[in-house]
């Protein structure tokens, strides 16, 4: 059951824009971090470091935190995953390292902002502990530099691979550039990563997409291996009347306009429906109400328990004094003469038998139709999965799983020898998350190495 805050209210005498899209958690002053590294038992069997998909040290990084030994902290988180600053702010380290912390019961030790104090000290300095290792002659081309791109990316040019980023949009850094809200990650921590990884050697083009402006084809035959890693589409379409009345906005656009362009020029509207649940959608709502909406309503068609956003999202969203409207279902959005939204017609809904996701399905009550009033209306109901790609990809011997390419997990290899991939891209199971993809693109550059270069060094 969700607890109960007193919302937050944005008045603009209160607190300026610029204030309110400033990270949520301020950064440890050097006597907040020492002193929380000092609480950490050290224990020797590291629950923490079990539960973190990249298996960074962490009872390490913490003590040498503990010791002043900052520099030395970054190193060790950096060495098992590349993209700490960003994982720092974004993972659900409730339930991982901090979740599985031994002082959960009381407090766990803050592992997150511990990282984020470390990663943040080397990379705002330019500290570089890796450096592009001896050639080895071999080529590989990254598509996508998202986490998992930029992770395989980086781990190979430190192999001594000489690695090609092909990047359609003109930042590098995938949805920790243009999708995570900046109140949890600002766009200069991920350009800062994308730095770091194009310092060990790592070529980064941007505004190329591959299929469009190069070839699949011409990829691989200059290459000796691809790491794809393209995540995901846009937001689907909700396929009902009036979806394209002036004011319905896909959810990523609207995420990526508050990160990218000035914040006054943002138009949210007054009264805003959210369609969906997951982080996305709760991302979506705590922006509106930042930008000064005054009503922001979450519609889901399920109840508050299927609902797929992290329970901490959650939390934060009510504190944030955003509204939910559970066992709900958009079946029109209504335009007035000139075009433009000014309702939302939905239906209650009630959950039946269980799906095939083990979810409970929503069915409609009958005759339950009613309007919400609105201006706006955001969709965020997840992502496409990549449809395009899979169809450059199906006659090179690439198999798909649930619409996902699919790989072995054990090397992130496809169907075909040579095409390797990560990230949001495969996910056809389990959350889609930063660390996740940090995690694929390590292990497909460990699989690559050791196809394209024997264990002793010489080439194969
Ligand atoms: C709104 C939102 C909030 C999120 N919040 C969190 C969170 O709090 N915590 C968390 O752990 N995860 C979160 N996630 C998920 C997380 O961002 C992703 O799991 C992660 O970014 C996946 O990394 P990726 O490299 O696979 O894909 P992406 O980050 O999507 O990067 C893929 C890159 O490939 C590029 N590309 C695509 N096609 C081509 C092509 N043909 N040629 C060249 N380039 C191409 C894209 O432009 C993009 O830059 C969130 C996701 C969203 C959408």
């Amino acid at each position: 059951m969700a607890e109960h805050f007193k919302p937050v209210k944005y008045r603009a005498w209160e607190m300026s824009l610029e204030e309110r899209f400033k990270e949520v958690y301020p950064p440890l002053t050097q006597r907040e971090a020492e002193a929380e590294a000092n609480r950490c038992l050290y224990c020797y069997d590291a629950p923490c470091m079990v539960a973190c998909p990249t298996h960074i040290d962490i009872p390490t990084f913490i003590k040498k935190i503990g010791t002043g030994n900052v520099k030395g902290s970054a190193r060790t988180i950096l060495e098992s995953n590349l993209m700490g600053a960003t994982c720092a702010r974004v993972c659900p380290v409730d339930v991982l390292c901090e979740g599985s912390c031994v002082l959960r019961e009381e407090k766990p030790i803050a592992i997150g902002r511990l990282q984020r104090y470390a990663t943040d000290y080397a990379n705002e300095r330019e500290i570089r502990f890796f450096e592009k290792g001896k050639p080895n002659g071999k080529k590989v081309a990254v598509i996508g530099a998202g986490p998992a791109g930029l992770s395989c990316a980086g781990e190979l040019a430190k192999t001594g691979f000489d690695v090609t980023v092909f990047e359609k949009r003109t930042w590098a850094g995938g949805l920790s550039t243009y999708g995570i809200v900046v109140f949890r990650e600002p766009v200069e921590v991920s350009l800062r990563e994308v730095k770091m990884i194009q310092d060990l050697g790592v070529q980064v083009k941007c505004g190329v997409e591959i299929g469009k402006d190069i070839d699949f084809d011409e990829i691989m035959s200059e290459f000796d291996a691809v790491f794809v890693s393209i995540g995901l589409g846009r937001v689907p379409q909700m396929e009902i009347p009036g979806e394209d009345a002036e004011g319905v906005l896909d959810g990523l656009d609207f995420i990526e306009e508050t990160k990218v362009d000035r914040l006054d020029k943002i138009d949210v509207g007054q009264r805003v429906c959210i369609i969906g649940a997951g982080n996305t959608a709760i991302d979506c709502a705590t922006i509106a109400r930042r930008l000064g909406s005054e009503r922001v309503t979450m519609i889901y068609r399920r109840s508050e328990a299927e609902m797929p956003a992290y329970y901490f999202e959650y939390q934060f969203a009510l504190k944030e004094g955003v509204s939910f409207m559970f066992l709900t279902q958009p079946i029109e959005v209504i335009k007035n003469a000139r075009g433009q939204v000014e309702g939302l017609k939905c239906v209650r809904m009630d959950l039946g038998q269980p799906d095939a996701s083990g979810r409970r399905s929503p069915v409609r009550v009958p005759d339950s139709e009613f309007v919400v009033p609105c201006d706006r209306v955001i969709k965020a109901i997840g992502q496409n999965k990549p449809k395009d790609f899979m169809d450059i990809l199906a006659p090179l011997g690439v198999q798909q799983a649930k619409g996902y390419i699919a790989v072995d997990p054990a090397t992130n290899r496809t169907g075909n020898q040579k095409i390797y991939a990560g990230g949001d891209c495969v996910r056809s199971f389990g959350e889609a998350s930063t660390v996740m993809a940090v995690q694929d693109g390590k292990i497909a550059a460990k699989a690559i190495a050791r196809e394209l270069v024997s264990i002793e060094g010489e080439n194969k």
